[in-house]
């Protein structure tokens, strides 16, 4: 809107650091109003186990409504979230909302099938992330052993002794641990052989090339074996071919995400996708 104001006759000229500071704080007030209204949802993109083609989980994903049909970039407004204060809102809101629709799901949801949500790092340093995670899925009814935190190096590595005890405990709890775009944090293998830790998701850009490049596919081999010798399980992201899936089956990744298998999927659309996979095996 602002650009296109910009580009015509009425007003002339803008500088356009004073656009992008005026769409910023119209943005980052747009999104307090969507958390307080409870306009955001959430779509859950399911995740696939290579060796039994079976669907373990799926990831939420928080969505944002633009009001034409579509979605706010991710990329846009999470950001802001983190800049204006809003993102531990944020991040609780998608986890009630999971819990929401866990709830609803019921019976229909397949024994063992995972469901993990994202904290952000700054959500995680918070002192009581850990006690707010335990409360949210404490206070659905549902199994923590449902439920799995995705944190990234960078959350972790902040405070690393902190972190530990927090991971030790949600984990003591019942809920799952990985690490979420392994690879592009600056964490070092001296702290990754102590974090608590059940799985590893590599960073989409370590599947990307391996196809083409020699020196992407060694990479990629090194870090699923990384996870492997570590006992950890690898899940690989971003597998948006049938050569990528092949990739990851042959060299020991067991769980794959991603555009060649699913997309992510509304919440209402779950249950079908997943009664869908199971009779198509
Ligand atoms: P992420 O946690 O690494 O999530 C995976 C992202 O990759 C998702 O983007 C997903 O739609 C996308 N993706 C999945 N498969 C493919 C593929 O085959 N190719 C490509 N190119 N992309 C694929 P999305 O939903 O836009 O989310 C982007 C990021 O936003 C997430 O990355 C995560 O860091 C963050 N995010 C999403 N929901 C939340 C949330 O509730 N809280 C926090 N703190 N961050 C969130
Ligand atoms: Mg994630
Ligand atoms: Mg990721
Ligand atoms: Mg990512």
């Amino acid at each position: 809107v602002a650009k296109s104001r910009a580009r015509g006759s009425v007003v002339p000229y803008a500088p356009r650091y004073g656009e992008d500071i005026a769409s910023k704080y119209s943005l980052e007030g747009s999104l307090r109003d969507a958390l307080r209204n409870e306009d955001l949802d959430i779509h859950l993109q399911p995740q696939v186990e290579l060796s039994r083609n079976r669907m373990t989980g799926a990831e939420a994903l928080v969505r944002w409504p633009d009001g034409e049909g579509g979605f706010v970039s991710n990329a846009k407004f999470i950001p802001i979230a983190e800049d204006g204060g809003l993102i531990v809102q944020l991040d609780h809101y998608v986890l009630r909302t999971l819990c929401a629709h866990a709830v609803s799901w019921g019976a229909d949801l397949p024994p063992g099938f995972r469901l993990s949500f994202n904290m952000s790092a700054i959500g995680f340093q918070d002192p009581y992330c850990a006690e707010k995670i335990m409360e949210i899925i404490g206070d659905s009814g549902l199994a923590p052993h449902r439920f799995e935190l995705e944190v990234t190096e960078q959350a972790v590595m902040t405070d690393f002794s902190a972190s530990i005890e927090k991971l030790i405990r949600l984990r003591d709890y019942g809920i799952a641990v990985s690490l979420d775009d392994f690879g592009t944090g600056y964490s070092s293998l001296a702290y990754l052989q102590q974090m608590p830790l059940d799985r590893l998701k590599v960073d989409r850009t370590f599947i990307r090339e391996v196809e083409t490049n020699a020196k992407s596919a060694s990479i990629a081999r090194a870090i699923i074996k990384l996870a492997r010798t570590l006992g950890l399980d690898c899940l690989m992201e971003g597998v948006e071919t049938q050569g990528q899936l092949e990739f990851c089956r042959l060299n020991g990744c067991q769980h794959v995400q991603g555009y060649h298998l699913y997309r992510p999927v509304a919440p209402d659309e779950l249950i079908k996708v997943v009664h869908n996979h199971a009779s198509r095996r």
